[in-house]
């Protein structure tokens, strides 16, 4: 009798648990602030889920009684919000800088050289390739040539980019390789000469002949720093990047990488207009393979502002009749349109000067006209001349933009610029204001991957040294929100992802971040970091061990 009951009552306690605790889910996190990033959602507390997907999200007694979980998260108060994207970087180039020599935030020529020499110390290549030197760090204006790094390096080839990677410094060995002389003319780029003699400066298009003759580094590694980069972004909670312009070999590369489960992050690679690439879009159509997905192009309009390469309507205030070089052709991006208007594919396009972005936005009305909601894309949309915002909603076109850009090039944008033309420039919420949307990244490694450097930027449009005080242009910051849907929820709708992801919603992706601490834009950059971050459920960096 007394077995009985202890049994009847320890079978009724089961019984009421599990009605009670009603449907079982993988996960449950609570105590939490979660930002779902859905239309018009309140912070809710607490979120179930299951199979890698959002079940519900909701305040934390009503999860925590309808749900019973194998694993439950107390967050601790925290904030949370779907996993960042960052909609406009460059893996490859990030990991190729990190074989390079690293020049960025050198301060001076003579940093750059001492480098250069350390760095062939140890590695001795028969070809030195260094990444991320800026001349404006130098307190000059003024371009480097190549004097010093021909006495040091008199056969060695040794070809140096710019931390925008739209000029290069090559010895004159590298140029003598790549038959490059005073009389030599490139469409498209620029070669410096002084005194009848090539300073080893090229820009643009003028580097292609030195692109092709730098060698590759090793494909292993390659893929191994691209997996470092990886744990980097997730340290900051960014779970999917835009690869602003992938070659064709890189595309197997990227399947690698995911096949062999290295590379979780989401890439949504966009193909530079290769006819091989071009072949592959033909062929394949939209492309989807696991966390990889191709189905735009990437397409250089012109330079960058830096360099004196975005092609401007006007001649730039610091160079005298000199207006930047439109690198691609228009009868060739209309051919690239057209081509990507046949296969349903995005066409990307590098825009920085006011010339180009007009350019543009006149081949874009084309694709407007048969498919409104097209989502054709203007990388950086630098300089934007004010009367030609509007064209932005006209057509449909959807602004991808990088904040810490403005609050880089604040020390040079005015004096290439002038006042008048700054109206336009890094008008980030302006473009808002036109198309609705933002898609929101960095350029890495153009700028850091630290995406609290962008909210900075945008919100606060200060610098990581809270520089300018008042911010830069400041009537052009955007809000938190707005800077946190860039990265999210609008980062999703500029690949066409965001029935899957971007927001935390019952059926979508449970790929979310819980930040270590608050997120928020405040009078000074404070760092911020990510303590745990979950691609589909699954957790895969957390601080906790
Ligand atoms: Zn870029």
């Amino acid at each position: 009798m007394r077995q009985l009951t202890i049994f009847t009552i320890l079978g009724l306690t089961l019984l009421l648990n599990a009605c009670y605790k009603g449907k079982s889910v993988d996960l449950v996190v609570h105590n939490a602030r979660i930002h779902s990033m859905a239309d018009n959602a309140k912070v809710q507390e607490a979120m179930a889920i299951k199979d890698g997907k959002v079940v519900e999200v909701g305040p934390e007694r009503q999860i925590l009684n309808k749900y019973s979980a194998e694993e439950e998260i107390d967050a601790g108060g925290k904030d949370i919000y779907p996993g960042l994207t960052d909609a406009h970087g460059h893996l490859l180039s990030y990991a190729k800088q990190k074989l390079s020599v690293d020049l960025v935030g050198c301060k001076s020529f003579d940093e750059l050289l001492v480098r250069t020499e350390k760095y062939q110390d140890r590695y001795k290549r028969k070809f030195i390739v260094g990444r991320g030197w800026d001349q404006s760090l130098w307190g000059t204006t003024e371009l480097p040539s190549n004097e010093q790094l021909n006495r040091l390096y008199p056969t060695t080839p040794v070809c140096l980019y710019r931390i925008d990677g739209h000029a290069l410094l090559a010895n004159d060995a590298a140029l003598k390789k790549a038959g490059i002389g005073p009389e030599t003319s490139i469409s498209g780029g620029i070669i410096h000469v002084k005194d009848g003699k090539c300073t080893g400066l090229l820009v643009d298009n003028a580097m292609e002949p030195l692109n092709h003759l730098v060698p590759p580094f090793p494909r292993k590694e390659i893929q191994a720093a691209i997996i470092d980069i990886q744990q980097e972004l997730f340290q900051y909670g960014i779970v999917g990047v835009h690869e602003a312009g992938i070659d064709f070999n890189d595309i197997f590369l990227f399947k690698e990488l995911i096949d062999s489960k290295k590379l979780q992050l989401e890439v949504y690679a966009m193909l530079m207009p290769s006819k091989a690439n071009m072949d592959f879009a033909r062929k394949h159509g939209k492309y989807r393979h696991k966390n990889l997905i191709i189905q735009s192009f990437k397409v250089f309009g012109d330079g960058a502002l830096g360099s004196r390469g975005a092609f401007l309507k006007q001649p730039y205030s610091d160079q005298h009749n000199h207006f930047g070089v439109l690198t691609t052709p228009v009868d060739e991006m209309k051919r690239i349109a057209n081509f990507c208007e046949a296969n349903d594919y995005q066409m990307n396009t590098h825009a920085i000067g006011d010339s180009t972005n007009k350019i543009l936005l006149d081949i874009y009305k084309s694709i407007f006209d048969v498919k409104p909601d097209h989502r054709w894309r203007i990388e950086h949309a630098q300089v934007v001349d004010p009367v030609d915002f509007v064209l932005f909603s006209n057509y449909g076109v959807f602004p991808s933009v990088q904040p810490t850009h403005a609050v880089s090039d604040q020390r040079w944008a005015e004096q290439r610029l002038g006042k008048k033309r700054m109206a336009g420039a890094y008008a980030y919420n302006t473009l808002l204001q036109k198309y609705g949307m933002l898609a929101i990244g960095t350029d890495f490694p153009v700028e850091l991957t630290d995406p609290f450097l962008t909210i900075q930027a945008a919100v606060k449009r200060k610098n990581g040294d809270n520089f300018p005080a008042g911010g830069f242009y400041a009537n052009e910051a955007i809000t938190l929100e707005e800077c946190m849907k860039g990265m999210t929820i609008w980062a999703a709708f500029a690949s066409f992802q965001e029935n899957r992801t971007g927001s935390l919603e019952k059926g979508k992706d449970a790929t979310f971040v819980i930040f270590e601490r608050i997120v928020k834009a405040g009078d000074t950059y404070e760092p911020n970091f990510a303590n745990h971050v979950f691609i589909r459920g699954k957790k895969v960096y957390s601080t906790d061990y």
